[in-house]
């Protein structure tokens, strides 16, 4: 017999928010799936200079990068929060980025 394994580490428990614009996100840390209104993406952190790197992967193709400038860096000063899709380039703000904010504190970066 196989052994149910109880806790956080699989699908079934995402932490729900409502972002800034009324987008619902659907967070699941250890799979690092995020699901905004509805579509999904793998979310992988990474370093950026002055600051810190999230992608959101629709497919191994397409994806979107956010940059969230480091508050405290010296050379972050005249960094800004950006994400590289259509709709920040448009609009100067995007559901990645309001999803990344929620997504990197949920994850402790720093
Ligand atoms: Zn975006």
């Amino acid at each position: 017999m196989i052994a149910v394994r109880l806790g956080h580490d699989n699908l079934t428990c995402p932490e729900l928010f409502t972002l800034p614009r009324g987008q619902r996100l659907s967070f699941y840390p250890n799979a690092k799936i995020a699901v905004i209104d509805g579509r999904s993406y793998r979310v992988e952190c990474f370093p950026a200079a002055g600051g810190q790197g999230v992608r959101f992967a629709k497919s191994t193709v397409e994806f979107y990068d956010v940059f969230i400038p480091d508050p405290i860096a010296v050379d972050a000063a005249d960094a800004y929060a950006a994400c590289d899709c259509k709709g920040f380039e448009a609009h100067g703000h995007c559901k990645h980025l309001d999803a990344a904010g929620v997504i990197s504190n949920v994850l402790g970066m720093e």
